[in-house]
C-alpha cells in the first residue's frame, strides 16, 4: 500500500517542532506548527494549503512571517488553524508591516480559531490590505477540516494555556488490483489518479467518466479493480500539561495511528519541572502512545538541558511504549 501523507519532522529533537506533509500525486502539503520553516524549499512552501497550530508560543509560531513572504502572491487561499489565541496574534503580525502596494494581489489567509466549542471563521485580504474581516462562528466538535480524501481533527488542550492537538485521517485507502486491470486490457498510467479521485469524490455516481487513452468508461464499471482499505491516521501532539484530562482526551484522539508525532520535552526524573512547565515527560510519551494502540511512536521538542543524552529521552521514552 502507498502511503497518501508523506510526513517530515523539519527539525532536530532540539529545535522548533515542525511537521511538514506532502500528499502523495497531490500538489499540496500541510503543515503542523509555524515554528522554524527555513528547512522547506520554496516550491515545496508553494504547496502549503493548511497549517494546524497548536499554540501560539514562539516556537511555534515564528515561522508566520517565512510562510507568508513564501506565498504572497498566490492565488488559493491558505487556511490557518489554532486555538483563540491564533486569530489576535495572526493579525498583530500583520499589523508589524506596511501593506500599500498589494491590492491587486490575489493573497487570501482565512483562520479558523478553535476555542473547544466554536470555530470563528475570519478571513485577511490583500485586496483590503490585510484587515480582519470575520466571516462566521459555528459549533464545532473538533472536526475542523474535511474533503473527499481526509479529515483533521482537533481537540483543546491545556499548556497552562489553551493549545490543541490534531489528527490527520485519510477516509479510506484505494489499493489497485492489477492483475484485475491487466485482465480488462489496461496498463497502469497517470489516469488512475483521476480515477482515485472521481471514487472519491462522487461514490457510486453512475454519470461519472473517465478517459483512458482513446476510449471512454464508466468510473462504475471500473470500479471492481479498487481495493478500498483503512486508511493511513497521523496524529500530531506537544506542549501538553500532564493531567487525567488531558491524557483522556489526547488518547481518544490519537487512537489507532500508524504515526504519532510527539513532544518528550522533560525526562521523568524532572517531573516537578514538567509539571511547572505544562508539558510531557518521554514516559508520558511512551504510555500515551501504548495506551491508545499506535503504532509508530516519533519524538520531537527535547528541552535543551538534554543536548547531551538526547538517547536517554529517546531510551525513555521507547522503553514505556514498547513495554
Ligand atoms: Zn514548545
Ligand atoms: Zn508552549
Amino acid at each position: 500500500m502507498k502511503p497518501v501523507f508523506h510526513p517530515r519532522l523539519l527539525n532536530s529533537h532540539f529545535d522548533d517542532p515542525c511537521l511538514f506533509v506532502r500528499l502523495l500525486h497531490e500538489k499540496q502539503a500541510i503543515l503542523f506548527d509555524l515554528g522554524d520553516i527555513h528547512a522547506i524549499r520554496p516550491s515545496d512552501l508553494n504547496k502549503i494549503t493548511d497549517v494546524f497550530v497548536t499554540h501560539t508560543h514562539m516556537d511555534h509560531f515564528i515561522g508566520f512571517d517565512t510562510l507568508l513572504r513564501g506565498v504572497l502572491r498566490k492565488d488559493t487561499p491558505l487556511n490557518i488553524y489554532g486555538p483563540s489565541s491564533i486569530l489576535p496574534c495572526i493579525q498583530g503580525k500583520l499589523k508589524g508591516y506596511t501593506w500599500n502596494l498589494i491590492e491587486d494581489y490575489p493573497t487570501e489567509i482565512h483562520v479558523f480559531a478553535y476555542d473547544g466549542r466554536h470555530v470563528t471563521h475570519s478571513v485577511f485580504a490583500a485586496r483590503n490590505r490585510f484587515k480582519k474581516q470575520t466571516l462566521s462562528k459555528s459549533r464545532s466538535d473538533g472536526l475542523l477540516l474535511k474533503n473527499p480524501l481526509f479529515a483533521v481533527r482537533a481537540v483543546l488542550l491545556d499548556h497552562g494555556i489553551p493549545c490543541l492537538a490534531y489528527s490527520l485521517e485519510e477516509e479510506f485507502h484505494i489499493n489497485i488490483d492489477k492483475a484485475l486491470l491487466t485482465g480488462k486490457g489496461l496498463t497502469v498510467g497517470a489516469w488512475l489518479s483521476t480515477f482515485k479521485r472521481k471514487l472519491r469524490e462522487h461514490p457510486g455516481d453512475g454519470s461519472q467518466t473517465i478517459r483512458i487513452g482513446d476510449k471512454q468508461f464508466r468510473v462504475l464499471e471500473l470500479a471492481d479493480i479498487a481495493r478500498i482499505t483503512r486508511g493511513q491516521k497521523i496524529s500530531y501532539a506537544t506542549d501538553i500539561a500532564i493531567n487525567q484530562n488531558n491524557l483522556m482526551r489526547l488518547i481518544d484522539l490519537i487512537k489507532g495511528s500508524d504515526i504519532f508525532f510527539c513532544e518528550a520535552y522533560f525526562l521523568e526524573k524532572d517531573r516537578e519541572r514538567a509539571a511547572a512547565r505544562f508539558h510531557l515527560t518521554a514516559k508520558t510519551a511512551g504510555s500515551l502512545a501504548k495506551k491508545a494502540g499506535v503504532k509508530k511512536l516519533e519524538l520531537m521538542h527535547f528541552s535543551s538541558k538534554y543536548r547531551d543524552c538526547p538517547d536517554e529521552v529517546i531510551h525513555e521514552a521507547m522503553k514505556a511504549f514498547c513495554n
